[in-house]
């Protein structure tokens, strides 16, 4: 049973209402799988916890796809065990990818740990996290739900949660690609879509319920297809049952046409993370049609040597990225491009290193995130020697965000003196909310690029009640990594004056761009 809402609650007694803490590492699909175990704890008659001190529960969301967020997991769970030993009754669980990776072989070294719950599982946590309270034993629940492929269901209208600016809708589960470096494939199962009926009914709930922007999720978002297009396609027949032989093709772009039609008070729409073969001509055509959609696409390339990309499995050739890049950025006025690398491949020589930065250079993007690589349980890459040596792969990852720098710097310093649309998320800095949280003298926003714009609020003006505009602002100047922007002098004036007493406003602002430091994975 995944879906979660207002009609499902459970009052187990008239003790009072158990408390969870839910902490999250790793990219976005985890922020989003963590706010719907929270609204299915919610919707379960629990409440949220302020602290480890207080809470009945404590989940750990986790990433196993590099070693360094797995590594930080154990010593945060590790370092519970002194508090577990106080409280017999404190339920601890690890949900996600390591959950799934690892099994219930994580109850046996970590015996403090009480569950384990896998993606596919996360619905279950309310019903698991009960049992163990009234006395049941440890349990790993980790089955892929290949047959009947269920999504949590967003449900931002329950008693004490509030729906961000910029929300995330899933549209997938599970990836098919089976990068040779990447751990996904083993820990989130195969590719499953959910129906185009319940992802666009998702989009119009959180609208509705204040969301104005939307990010639609998947490992390799933009190979969604109607879960029943895709069950007709051949079995691959590799032993893996739910896995489809398929070619580039994709329907996402009639996904993507379909919310800008039937969800009109959206403002903006962006996904995450698309691969670049499923890059198809409709993708691009609707980049120039719909409006909506935000001029920025996140299109992880790896590597730009044909020789590396075949060896980490990514089928397709630099030439056809660089094609596809080309074609994105052909279909709007300015649209901008970002990236993910990874450096140091086994085999990874100095020529193919020499070739990533030369399409880097000839692509352009306006921020990369890099990574040196670093083996990972299960994936075809262990096979390999992990030959480049560390300090080799730390030197080619410096030189890449050199260059990167260098191309976000002038890219940042051309738009001065342009305007740009800003959707306004919150206050710039988490030290503005300290002791002023009637009124913000900084906020930010996005642009429709997805720059980070900082903007001056008039003296006495309450900034809060920014957030959710969307609106133009001139470009006064470019920092290192944002802009710095100016509102109009009317928009300036028709800003109500800071209230006295914390506004409603003020709480909006209070939840909103934590997620955006957060990585993208997948594609
Ligand atoms: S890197 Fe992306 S496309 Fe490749 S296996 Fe991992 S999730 Fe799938």
């Amino acid at each position: 049973m995944s879906e979660v809402g207002p009609s499902a609650p459970l009052s187990l007694s008239s003790q009072p209402a158990p408390k969870f803490l839910v902490e999250t590492f790793g990219c976005q699909m985890n922020v989003h799988d963590s706010s719907r175990m929270e609204e299915a704890l919610v919707a379960h008659g629990w409440v949220a916890a302020t602290g480890h001190e207080d809470a009945d529960l404590i989940v750990f969301n986790t990433c196993s796809v590099r070693e360094k967020a797995e590594q930080k997991l154990r010593s945060e769970i590790g370092r519970l065990k002194p508090l577990k030993a106080q409280r017999p009754d404190l339920v601890i669980a690890i949900a996600g990818c390591v959950a799934q990776q690892e099994g219930d072989a994580l109850l046996a070294r970590l015996p403090h740990v009480d569950l384990i719950v896998g993606p596919d599982n996360l619905g279950e946590l309310p019903m698991l996290a009960e049992t163990i309270r009234l006395g049941g034993p440890p349990v790993a629940r980790t089955v892929f739900d290949l047959d009947a492929p269920a999504f949590l269901h967003a449900a931002p209208k329950l008693p004490g949660r509030t729906t961000p600016v910029s929300a995330f809708v899933t549209t997938m589960k599970g990836c098919d690609e089976r990068c040779s470096f990447c751990i996904v494939p083993y820990t989130r199962g195969p590719e499953r879509y959910r129906p185009l009926r319940e992802i666009v009914d998702e989009c119009a709930r959180l609208v509705d319920a204040g969301a104005r922007e939307i990010m639609l999720l998947g490992q390799t978002v933009n190979s969604w297809l109607p879960p029943e297009d895709y069950a007709a396609l051949p079995a691959a027949g590799d032993g893996s049952p739910a896995q489809r032989l398929r070619g580039d093709d994709s329907a996402f772009a009639t996904l993507l046409r379909a919310i800008a039609r039937e969800v009109p008070a959206l403002r903006r729409l962006r996904y995450a993370s698309p691969h670049p073969r499923h890059v198809t001509p409709d993708l691009v055509a609707a980049h120039a049609d719909l409006d909506v959609l935000a001029r920025h696409v996140h299109l992880p390339v790896q590597s730009g040597s044909d020789r590396m990309l075949k060896r980490m499995i990514r089928r397709y050739r630099r030439e056809e990225y660089v094609a596809r890049a080309a074609a994105l950025k052909a279909s709007r006025p300015g649209l901008t491009l970002s990236t993910d690398v990874i450096v140091g491949f086994p085999g990874e020589t100095d020529d193919d290193f020499e070739q990533t930065l030369s399409l880097v250079r000839e692509v352009g993007f306006i921020a990369l995130f890099g990574f040196k690589f670093s083996p990972r349980p299960y994936t075809p890459a262990l096979k390999l020697a992990d030959d480049v040596p560390e300090p080799l792969k730390a030197e080619r990852l410096a030189r890449l965000f050199e260059e990167v720098e260098r191309q976000q710097l002038a890219h940042l310093a051309s738009l001065v003196g342009s305007e740009v649309d800003v959707l306004f998320e919150g206050p710039s800095s988490p030290n503005e909310k300290e002791g002023r949280v009637t009124s913000f003298a900084k906020m930010m926003g996005r642009s429709e690029r997805n720059e980070i714009v900082h903007v001056d609020v008039p003296a006495g003006r309450d900034g809060a009640a920014l957030v959710g505009q969307l609106l133009r602002v001139r470009v006064a100047r470019a920092n290192a990594h944002s802009l710095g922007g100016e509102l109009d002098a009317a928009t300036a004036l028709a800003l109500p004056p800071a209230p006295s007493a914390p506004s409603a406003h003020a709480a909006a602002a209070e939840r909103a761009p934590e997620v955006r430091r957060l990585q993208v994975l997948g594609g």
